[in-house]
């Protein structure tokens, strides 16, 4: 494939978006599921996430005053671990806000709580109370005890800085030292003392983490909706203690209609040279990395960074499209 061609190309002129709407389970049955079909489609979403600012990557949720971040020794430098759950948390909140967003724009006369009434027969709050049948419950799994679960499908991995600890955050013996906040718990009719001040340590700006997002049987709106959440998110902020905190900027560096031939590690291995080595990598005009079809053989992909912008304008017709299904399938359902 030309690598100037855009992602939706990966796609060949397909939505995929029968998986996106719930069907009933069975003729003389009132309830609806998400379908369990196949649409044959796996794209890979590859790239560098920066930290645009002060970044708290915590596994662990406590009220103690002193918070340290994840570290880990990993291919012979101690790095900072950013999980997978805490990328997919925020990217979910940053993705539901975003279909929120999309129903009040394509169903203009009432609004969002509405038409996810209509359609899915609640407002599905996360995470509690998850309707199960919607695109946000689809792409990220829901579960509602007693009644059943939607696995996710979309696989996110592990990341690690590319920059050691010693380099890259702020601590006890670094040249910045902890940072000092106010604690949440903080008592305001108390003098102020040692036990009203929170100590933290943080990622400096300017820290890179390689990323690798899998989106499983996917359909051009999860692409393109996905890639636009991630937007969101890196505004919003990912990352514990203050939604100030976890800005970031992503690049993308490759789409993909399959399964990378590399892994996270792999991308630290090459950014341990400078970051220019991991981008050339990617290069549009001579890749160096390789995707894997599911049926086989080499992987359609997508290394221009530019070939990617047109899918913000598929974004809103590829949601047309599904929302006029959804109203479809209530109308079958009467
Ligand atoms: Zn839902």
């Amino acid at each position: 494939m030309s690598n100037n061609e855009s992602a939706i190309t990966l796609f060949n002129g397909k939505s995929g978006l029968e998986v996106l709407v719930p069907r009933q389970i069975a003729e003389n049955k009132k309830e609806r599921a998400l379908p369990a079909s196949y649409n044959g489609m796996m794209i890979c979403i590859v790239g560098i996430k920066t930290t645009a600012g002060r970044f708290l990557p915590v596994s662990h949720e406590g009220d103690s005053n002193e918070t340290y971040i994840d570290k880990v020794e990993l291919l012979g430098t101690r790095r900072v671990e950013f999980i997978a759950r805490k990328q997919k948390g925020i990217e979910r909140r940053a993705h539901m806000r975003l279909f929120r967003d999309l129903t009040e724009q394509t169903i203009v006369d009432q609004p969002w709580q509405d038409s996810f009434r209509a359609w899915f027969g609640r407002e599905c709050e996360i995470p509690n109370d998850l309707c199960t049948l919607c695109w946000n419950d689809s792409l990220f799994g829901s579960l509602v005890a007693g009644k059943g679960a939607t696995f996710s499908r979309v696989r996110y991995f592990d990341s690690y800085s590319l920059e050691s600890v010693d380099d890259c955050v702020a601590m006890l013996g670094s040249e910045e030292g902890m940072a000092i906040g106010n604690t949440v718990g903080e008592n305001l009719s108390e003098k102020r003392g040692d036990a009203s001040l929170h100590y933290y340590e943080y990622v400096k700006a300017g820290t890179h983490f390689p990323f690798i997002t899998i989106i499983e049987n996917a359909t051009l709106l999860d692409l393109a909706g996905l890639l636009q959440a991630t937007k969101m998110a890196d505004v919003h902020g990912y990352g514990k203690y203050s939604t100030n905190h976890g800005k970031f900027a992503t690049e993308v560096l490759a789409v993909a209609a399959g399964m990378p031939h590399f892994s996270v590690l792999d991308m630290l291995a090459w950014g341990g040279s400078g970051l220019g080595e991991l981008r050339s990598h990617f290069d549009p005009a001579k890749p160096q990395v390789k995707f894997d079809a599911i049926t086989g053989g080499e992987a359609p992909s997508v290394y221009q960074p530019s070939a990617f912008d047109a899918l913000a304008g598929t974004l809103s017709s590829q949601f047309k499209l599904y929302a006029s299904e959804l109203s479809k399938e209530i109308t079958r359902k009467k």
